[in-house]
């Protein structure tokens, strides 16, 4: 029902005009149509989805806005695949709880429903004795973050187990795996709209307002927003009156906070990007490992790794690459740039040699990137998730999700759970 109001008022409303001065919210935009709705979670990434079906399995009804033309488009098509197993995180981190227990509900999940999944097992490996207190620092976290088999292995039994590896330690990790993240999200979809949620795509949150303790978000079709030059002020064609605002807008969280009027800038985190690219493995028609092997993190990531997709093919990466110059309105519109520059390569035969020496020369062609959604920069400790309600900025019944990197995707159901106890009850 709500989507046909919705649907209504969009086709009533096509004229995009402009902000004015004044602040007034209430006076300036009076002949703009005002819906209520009980729950809007903004964005259909992983993350939205999975809290989209969570909540309206509770009851709730839940309307997605969605800026693009489908789900799943951003970050959450663009990633490693991997269900992680929570060994990198500090303990009692949202990152290691929520990865934790993600992946035991992911893994229940995708054995239940029969979304294709392997559990395949992960070797992180030390290829140098500088880094072999750093793989024991990790069997020490990882231990402590509830992670169950984790166990190092000489390099006579790693290189056993792999033939192709080159290392002089490894950490085991049975309980790594992967995942088909488009069947996830295809699923997890079907469910949502089964308990009654409403996607409505092609549709973009241009920012918000409160007025007398409720959100009012502003809406506008993305078309009419594809019309608007960058930094320029935009005018909506619909606002929408939620009890509940879930902001899992990924890359465009923190643009899309700190146009929330009545938000408190000084909750917003900075925000950063970190592309990373991947390169396929040619020519080659049986993958050199059976597991995941990982090397020791790096500044920004976890370093490039080999991965396999539910079809064996392997590809290689990310790399870590800090971007800047990304406007509001490419950001709700994801106009990212993804190119994969070819030149990159040089480094990646170096950096998987080093576990990997039998990698021949060409045999690596450009794959696609992904963008992290960062709060902290180039040489500063990894952030924390950030999942923010009414306790933190004192705006009711809006939550807030910052920082939603990697581990997101094995996290995505833990994350819906956690937001459906604390903040929906
Ligand atoms: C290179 C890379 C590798 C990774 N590898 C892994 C991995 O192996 N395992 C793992 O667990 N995690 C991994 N991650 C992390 C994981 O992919 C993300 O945490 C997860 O996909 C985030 O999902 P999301 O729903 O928050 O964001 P997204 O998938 O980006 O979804 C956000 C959605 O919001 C929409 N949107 C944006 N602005 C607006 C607006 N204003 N109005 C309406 N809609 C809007 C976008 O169009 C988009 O569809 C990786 C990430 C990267 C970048």
């Amino acid at each position: 029902m709500l989507r046909v109001a919705f649907q209504s008022l969009k086709n009533h409303l096509r004229t995009i005009l402009r902000y004015g001065k004044s602040e007034n919210f209430s006076t300036q935009f009076t002949e703009i149509p005002k819906e209520t709705a009980d729950c809007v979670v903004i964005g259909a990434g992983v993350v939205g989805i999975a809290i989209a079906r969570e909540l309206a399995f509770k009851g709730r009804d839940v309307l997605v806005i969605e800026a693009a033309s489908t789900f799943g488009t951003g970050t959450s098509s663009r990633n490693s695949e991997v269900i992680h197993a929570g060994i990198y995180y500090p303990p009692k981190s949202l990152k290691a709880i929520l990865c934790v227990r993600g992946r035991e509900l992911l893994y229940k999940y995708c054995a239940d429903r029969g979304v294709p999944h392997k559990q395949i097992g992960k070797l992180i490996v030390a290829t140098s004795c500088t880094e072999i207190s750093k793989l024991e620092h990790l069997l020490k976290r990882g231990t402590e973050n509830g992670v169950e088999g984790l166990r190092m292995m000489d390099d006579f039994e790693a290189m056993q187990m792999e033939p192709e590896l080159q290392c002089i330690k490894a950490l085991l990790s049975p309980c790594s795996g992967i995942v088909d993240s488009h069947s996830l999200m295809l699923s997890l979809i079907g469910e949502a709209e089964q308990y009654r949620a409403t996607f409505s795509y092609n549709t973009t949150v241009i920012g918000g307002h409160v007025e007398e303790k409720r959100i009012y978000l502003h809406i506008s079709e993305s078309k009419e927003l594809e019309k608007c030059i960058p930094n320029s002020p935009l005018r909506p064609q619909l606002l929408l009156i939620p009890k509940l605002v879930v902001n899992s807008t990924g890359l465009s969280a923190i643009s899309l906070a700190k146009r929330l009027h009545g938000l408190h800038n000084g909750v917003i985190p900075p925000s950063y990007y970190a592309r990373g690219c991947y390169f396929t493995l040619s020519k080659t028609k049986i993958p050199p490992f059976r597991h995941l092997i990982y090397p020791i993190p790096e500044d920004g990531g976890l370093g490039v790794h080999v991965t396999l997709d539910m079809d064996g093919h392997v590809k290689y990466g990310p790399d870590v690459e800090w971007i800047t110059d990304i406007d509001e309105i490419s950001s709700f519109l994801h106009k990212y740039d993804y190119t994969v520059n070819a030149d990159r390569v040089k480094g990646f035969y170096p950096e998987i040699r080093r576990y990997y020496p039998n990698l021949k020369d060409g045999s690596l062609e450009p794959g696609y990137a992904g963008i992290r959604s960062k709060i902290s920069g180039p040489g500063q400790p990894p952030m924390d998730f950030v999942i923010q309600g009414e306790d933190i900025h004192g705006v009711p019944g809006l939550v807030n999700l910052f920082g939603i990197e990697s581990p997101g995707l094995t996290s995505s159901m833990a994350i819906a759970e956690y937001i459906a106890s604390k903040f929906s009850r």
